[in-house]
């Protein structure tokens, strides 16, 4: 595996992120002979690497493990010459030429920038939600859904993510009740017909957790449940806590640099991957919240890798 203290200190793209539009961009600008870096992050392959069957990526009829497929991307673009690292970009300098990338200690510099650093699990933002992370309270079905079997469960949300992760828990639990805090799904039509077929499965609706119950030694033992019209609460039983509602672009360290908006999206030119800074550049779900899947993001990668391309060749001429 390459070092960071090993790469020369001027590149001529360093991309953000290793998810689909990561690797993506990493496959196209490696083909392109521009001799990518890839900081991975420490979540390497991104939120594909927190899901099992990925049913809807075209080219594999059967389905493919997210981890897998993330796998294969990263060896494709390593193939054609990307260098990939385990690591944060802990800050960017873009007001300088070239950008001034920071990792730990290490400060690179690069002609061009793809920003595809994803998003990550909101929160509900309760004191007991951060003291029981871990401890019965998760965000990630697929990773923790294994340590419950034959227990009750409660996952929050109403989007495809908390359905989807409510199906798969049922092979574990022995029910998983989704609370919602309206009365109507988000979630796609086949989820949801999927979902009510599934006997485990019950609905808590127009509710919210108000608190969850229990101790670090002894993990999760129950909710507190709000209901939201009548104001009600009332106490829940159960040993899990799944919170599936939704992800936060990863942008901290660009606010004050680049266009961001409202809710925390990088903002790209229309039908572009340029941002408001000539040379930077970004892919995937970091700006996109209409859209969100892996083909799409991989789709943006590549139209970033081009657009980098297309800037590097000008910024020689
Ligand atoms: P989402 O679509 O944004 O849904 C988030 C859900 O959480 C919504 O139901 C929302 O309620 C609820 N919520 C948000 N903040 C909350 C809070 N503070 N307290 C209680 N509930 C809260 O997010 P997602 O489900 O993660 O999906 C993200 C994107 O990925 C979507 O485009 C989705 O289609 C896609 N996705 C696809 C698949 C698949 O196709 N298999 C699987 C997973 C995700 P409201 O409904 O009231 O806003």
């Amino acid at each position: 595996m390459t070092d960071l203290k090993d790469l020369k200190k001027k590149q001529k793209i360093v991309i953000m992120g290793s998810g689909p539009a990561g690797l993506t961009a990493a496959l196209y600008t490696a083909r392109a002979n521009l001799d990518p870096v890839v900081f991975e992050g420490m979540e390497a392959g991104g939120q594909l690497t927190l899901t099992t069957d990925v049913e809807n990526y075209p080219g594999f009829p059967d389905g493919v493990m997210g981890p897998e497929l993330m796998n294969a991307m990263r060896q494709q673009a390593e193939r054609f010459g990307a260098t990939t690292l385990l690591k944060n970009i802990d800050s960017v300098d873009l007001t300088k030429r070239p950008f001034e990338i920071v990792s730990g200690d290490t400060v690179l510099e690069t002609e061009a920038f793809i920003i595809s650093s994803g998003a990550s699990a909101r929160m509900l933002g309760l004191e007991s939600e951060k003291l029981l992370l871990g401890h019965g309270v998760s965000t990630c079905a697929t990773c923790d859904g294994f340590f419950f079997r034959d227990k009750e469960l409660v996952v929050v949300g109403g989007g495809d993510s908390a359905v989807e992760e409510g199906i798969f828990l049922t092979k574990f639990a022995s029910k998983v009740s989704i609370v919602h805090r309206r009365d109507q799904l988000r979630a796609s039509k086949i989820l949801q017909d999927r979902a009510k077929k599934n006997d485990k499965i019950h609905f808590i609706w127009d509710s919210v957790v108000d608190e969850i119950l229990g101790d670090k030694e002894g993990g999760v033992t129950g909710v507190k449940l709000k209901n939201v019209k009548s104001g009600d609460i009332t106490e829940k039983e159960c040993q899990g806590v799944f919170v599936a509602i939704g992800h936060n672009p990863n942008t901290q360290i660009f606010k004050g640099q680049l266009d961001i908006d409202e809710v925390g999206y990088l903002i790209t030119n229309k039908g572009s991957t340029e941002t408001n800074i000539p040379g930077v550049f970004a892919a995937g779900d970091v700006q996109d919240n209409i859209y969100r899947q892996a083909v799409t993001a991989a789709g943006t990668g590549c139209m970033a890798a081009l657009d980098a391309e297309k800037y590097l060749e000008e910024l020689e001429d």
